[in-house]
């Protein structure tokens, strides 16, 4: 794609990256045929190959408005687009750039500003979200059914084990996995204590920083990144082998450390050594049991249950992992079931479910009927956004993956 910027305009680091990926894409559109929101839409500019004529004539022009904010908002930042792509187009870093581009130029009405903020000043807090979430689940028997779904059951966590293995590896809380799905830590742990691991947790950690950087608060982002980075620095050179992380959505925000923080003279070497220390839960366990040809304990604990496998967009489009889980889970004697459209987006994608809260309703029926269509016993997911997502309208249990390899859920080691 041709593209004309202004000598000056390429000075800003973000308009001379936008540039290059423009550059990359030869508007074949291909992409149309994977994107969710163009599936649902039919129209040129809720697929990938308009969203990027829009912010191509965003950038050139320095000039934004409400229908390219209304198209760029659609948009999951599923990623599909770039696994489907055959120029290798980097569009999840251009509809970042894009979105900050476009919350400049034309910023929002005060409702909407409003309610972004109000949420970057609750959700990556737990402490602050678990008050949210408590009055929300005291509410959920009044509220209309659609709002219901969207607030997640307490789940009945086991205890987190302490372990004391010779090899360690840090975990990732995060800042909504702790109120939704508390028993997918504690079950990580129990199964890597079983393969001679102990994972801990730095308690000065908190939120990986996706919520801000997907909702255009690079700064707030940066600040997240800057802290957990502070958080893990001593146990890196204290020797944990790892940072694993059990959603796969913020491991995939981590691993972009190293980008987000490249010209960050303070922390850019850091964030370089956390960003390859970072690893999805699937490709600690792929390394222990896969690799080695040892399923050790795991070996038939799934006894042939029928699992349908969501992966999670974050796994498969955004961290390259497709097939990992599916992998695991089968070797471990599960059944998976047949999944149709495997590649499209759940709707839930961080915040889209409440700002976007009808297309996500769609997606979500779509997704349901294709993992309750093989009639699985269990869906399992790689991404806490996904599993209370889906949970809060399956008819079957909706569980992380990890927790199908946990022999002893109600114990603590
Ligand atoms: S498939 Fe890639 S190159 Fe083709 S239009 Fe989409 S982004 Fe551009
Ligand atoms: S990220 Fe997903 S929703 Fe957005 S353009 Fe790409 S495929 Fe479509």
């Amino acid at each position: 794609m041709q593209t004309s910027f202004s000598a000056g305009s390429l000075g800003n680091p973000d308009i001379a990256e936008a540039e290059t990926i423009l550059r990359s894409c030869v508007h074949c559109g291909f992409c149309n045929a994977t994107c969710p929101t163009y599936q649902l839409l039919g129209s040129e500019l809720d697929g990938p190959r308009g969203r990027i004529y829009l912010i191509k004539q965003m950038l050139e022009s320095g000039k934004s408005g409400d229908k390219t904010r209304l198209h760029l908002d659609r948009c999951l930042t599923c990623r599909s687009c770039e696994t489907t792509c055959p120029s290798g187009v980097r569009y999840g870093r251009l509809i970042d750039i894009g979105r900050e581009a476009a919350e400049a130029l034309a910023p929002r009405s005060l409702a909407a500003s409003l309610l972004r903020r109000s949420m970057l000043a609750i959700l990556p807090y737990t402490a602050r979200a678990s008050i949210v979430f408590g009055l929300a689940r005291a509410l959920r028997p009044l509220l209309p059914l659609q709002l219901r779904r969207k607030i997640p059951a307490k789940q009945a966590a086991s205890s987190t084990p302490v372990t004391s293995r010779a090899r360690r590896m840090l975990v990732l809380q995060g800042c909504v996995q702790p109120l939704g799905t508390p028993n997918t830590n504690a079950a990580a742990t129990r199964v890597l204590d079983g393969l001679g691991i102990s994972l801990f947790s730095a308690p000065a950690a908190g939120c990986c920083g996706a919520l801000h950087q997907h909702l255009s608060d690079p700064e707030g982002a940066r600040a997240m990144m800057r802290r957990n980075i502070d958080a893990w620095w001593p146990h890196m050179e204290g020797g944990a082998e790892a940072i694993v992380v059990t959603a796969s959505g913020c491991g995939l925000m981590v691993k972009d450390y190293a980008h987000v923080l490249q010209h960050d003279a303070g922390y850019a070497d850091k964030a370089a050594r956390i960003s390859a220390l970072a690893r999805d839960i699937s490709e600690v366990i792929s390394d222990e049991i896969l690799d080695s040809n040892d399923l050790g304990g795991l070996a038939n604990v799934g006894r042939g249950v029928r699992v349908a496998y969501h992966s999670s967009c974050t796994l498969q489009h955004g961290q390259k992992l497709a097939g990992t889980v599916e992998t695991i889970l089968q070797r471990c004697g599960y059944e998976l079931t047949p999944v149709a459209d495997s590649h499209l987006c759940c709707g839930a994608a961080g915040t889209y479910t409440l700002l976007q809260p009808k297309l996500s309703e769609q997606l979500l029926e779509n997704k349901l009927a294709a993992l309750h269509a093989g009639e699985p016993e269990v869906i399992a997911s790689a991404n806490v956004g996904c599993q209370m997502h889906l949970a809060g309208a399956s008819k079957v249990p909706v569980k992380h993956w990890i927790e199908l390899l946990d022999r002893n859920p109600n114990q603590s080691t």
